[in-house]
């Protein structure tokens, strides 16, 4: 298995900046030392709720921004601390499906022209040199030829959101971030662009960071799942462990949440106490102590690091420290 990506104490810190002066009066640590590898081909699921890092996450890791501190190599190549030209490049090899296909495209371009814009960016062809190749894409992701002169708001949001996906594909990508892409949509919708997501997948020979706060997204699209709190990553595992054996307190209370059809299999529901702490002030120790059903003095005081705990089966927490 080729490992297409390693991140490695990745921190992505924003600095507040207040009072008279607008000095620099703290950090919000909204990625805060996670680590992590994708092998070519695979989906890695990111879950956490809604402002736990996961899209800072996927986007810092995309170099979309500075990183803080920590390590990102992909295709064997550290790229950090890359700028300019050097970036550039490696970033063709990059792209992202967001969650709000009609935000992220332009409503005065023309679908052929949205599509073909980062074909665009990279070389000196004009549109009419690949429009044949946008017309293509266009197929590939289940729309039609002649969408290619239409503009945004002739289509449903289902049909935007295959015009996003066509667009990613367009420089033949070896990695996509993939941030919440069906939550805008309809339940009916959701499962049609999860498929063409897994379809185009094997033919593009893609690898993908996928992005959800909902665990039973996660779970149709995903090979490995991660899970984010507060900035940290607290449990990586396959998709079948991490659902039939959660080992961090904070996964198995969001996989009780998730309804079970097989009375036997039904585990009673954990509800947590309290909200997320703000990243700006995170809890010392472990991040979750504030909100664990199980825990001890020691959390309080010593940061769990994300270990091996079972053969494929990372998880940070004190509980399983012997
Ligand atoms: Fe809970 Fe302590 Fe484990 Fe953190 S380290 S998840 S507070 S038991
Ligand atoms: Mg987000």
């Amino acid at each position: 298995d080729y490992e297409l990506l390693r991140v490695k104490n990745l921190k992505k810190y924003y600095p507040i900046h207040g009072g008279f002066f607008k000095r620099k009066i703290g950090d919000v640590k909204a990625v805060d030392r996670i680590s992590l590898t994708l092998k070519k081909g695979e989906t890695f699921g990111l879950v956490g709720e809604s402002g736990c890092g996961k899209s800072t996450a996927g986007r810092t890791i995309l170099r979309l921004t500075n990183v803080t501190d920590g390590e990102i190599i992909f295709d064997n190549q550290d790229i950090t601390r890359l700028r300019g030209r050097k970036l550039r490049e490696v970033r063709r090899h990059f792209q992202m499906v967001f969650q709000d296909p009609y935000a992220s495209l332009n409503p005065k371009m023309m679908v052929g022209h949205i599509v073909d814009e980062p074909i665009r960016n990279y070389s000196s062809n004009n549109h009419r040199d690949i429009r044949p190749k946008v017309k293509q894409l266009l197929n590939k992701v289940g729309l039609r030829e002649e969408d290619y002169y239409k503009y945004p708001h002739e289509f449903s949001g289902g049909q935007r959101q295959r015009i996003g996906i066509a667009r990613a594909l367009a420089l033949n990508p070896k990695l996509i971030v993939a941030d919440e892409p069906v939550s805008a949509l309809d339940v009916s919708i959701q499962s049609q662009v999860l498929n063409l997501l897994k379809d185009i997948q094997e033919e593009f020979d893609l690898t993908y960071l996928f992005i959800a706060h909902d665990l039973s997204v996660v779970k149709h699209m995903s090979d490995r799942i991660g899970v984010m709190y507060l900035g940290n990553l607290v449990e990586v595992a396959t998709k079948q462990d991490m659902y039939k054996n959660p080992m961090h307190p904070y996964t198995q209370a969001l996989t009780s949440a998730i309804p079970n059809p097989n009375p036997l299999r039904r585990k009673e529901r954990i509800i947590l106490k309290g909200d997320v702490p703000s990243p700006q002030h995170p809890p010392s120790g472990c991040v979750f102590h504030t909100r664990c059903p199980m825990a001890m003095e020691a959390c309080k005081k010593v940061v769990p690091e994300l270990k091996e705990v079972r053969p494929n089966h990372q998880v940070a927490c004190l509980l399983y420290d012997r």
